[in-house]
């Protein structure tokens, strides 16, 4: 098959790898002459350019450019596409994307690869990223069949995990476990910088361990990705944040009233509970 990826990143790249060794014709579009060079250098392209008009013979395109640059990138492909190929994205936010992207295009099939790294740009793309990670699919029910079930053999391909949901339950499933740890680490990190003792700071940072590695790691990545995924998803992401502040809340008052069994149980039901989201 002729596969298009539009925007070849980490995620583009890692795409372009693993359907190239499954026998598919990747033709690559990106935006730096200089990422095309080593795109056809690390061979996850078999041909690939800057130019958009290279993707007229793609019978499917995934687009994998930044959050922002999905729609205006799918307004401009439409013009070079033949009619029966089909659309579809890896953006991590799918409500809007989906929305606007179906009133330009009837085949699209909004798409959410649950894989990645904190590495960005064509030399951060790697062989087997997807392999049993899950791979969201949001079709609606206008969305054709025949390209929900192209998409879904490219995908099955990958040894990607499958799951098909609505864009709305999407988003307000990544808000709970992707994008809210985000928002609840970055305030970890702005609240100990607000420390005024600065001895009791600097005691911190030296004091810093494995713990606070973990809870400060996904609030202290990309800042343009934290902004994108409150932009785009705000609505879910609010309301899991109110749900939160509830939570957190409720937990200082446990603390305030010396609470220790409430606040146990609680922490018990956590602990034997976490495991079913890993
Ligand atoms: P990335 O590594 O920064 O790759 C995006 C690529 O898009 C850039 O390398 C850039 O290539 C290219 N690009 C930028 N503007 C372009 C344009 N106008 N036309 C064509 N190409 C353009 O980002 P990424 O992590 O792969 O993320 C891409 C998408 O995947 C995002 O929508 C994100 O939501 C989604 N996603 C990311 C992850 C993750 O963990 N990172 C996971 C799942 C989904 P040049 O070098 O040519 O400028």
């Amino acid at each position: 098959m002729n596969v298009g990826i539009l925007g070849l990143g980490l995620i583009g790249g890692s795409l372009g790898f693993d359907l190239r060794a499954c026998g598919h014709h990747i033709i690559g579009v990106s935006h730096r002459a200089s990422t095309i060079e080593t795109a056809l250098a690390i061979g996850c392209v078999d041909q690939a350019s800057v130019d958009i008009n290279i993707l007229g013979a793609a019978e499917v395109v995934f687009i994998c450019t930044p959050l922002g640059l999905i729609v205006p990138t799918i307004e401009q492909l439409i013009t070079v596409l033949p009619q029966t190929s089909v659309i579809t994205d890896v953006g991590s936010v799918k409500t809007p994307i989906v929305k606007a992207s179906l009133s330009l295009w009837q085949n699209f099939v909004g798409g959410h690869p649950m894989a990645g790294t904190e590495a960005s740009g064509i030399e951060a793309a790697l062989k087997d990223l997807f392999v049993e990670k899950p791979y969201v699919l949001t079709p609606t029910p206008t969305t054709p069949a025949s390209a929900t079930e192209v998409v879904s053999k490219l995908i099955k391909q990958l040894n990607s995990n499958i799951y098909y949901c609505t864009p709305e339950q999407h988003d307000r499933a990544v808000s709970w476990i992707s994008h809210l740890p985000v928002m609840v680490s970055a305030s970890l990190i702005a609240s100990c910088l607000e420390e005024k003792d600065l001895e009791v700071l600097e005691l911190a940072k030296n004091l810093a361990s494995s713990g606070f590695k973990d809870t400060s790691r996904v609030g202290g990545g990309n800042p343009e990705l934290g902004v994108m995924m409150a932009k785009y998803n705000r609505e879910a992401l609010l309301k899991s944040m109110h749900q939160y502040r509830h939570k957190f809340d409720e937990i200082i008052d446990l603390i305030e009233q010396k609470n220790w069994t409430h606040l146990e149980n609680i922490l018990k039901s956590n602990q034997q509970r976490r495991p079913d989201f890993l």
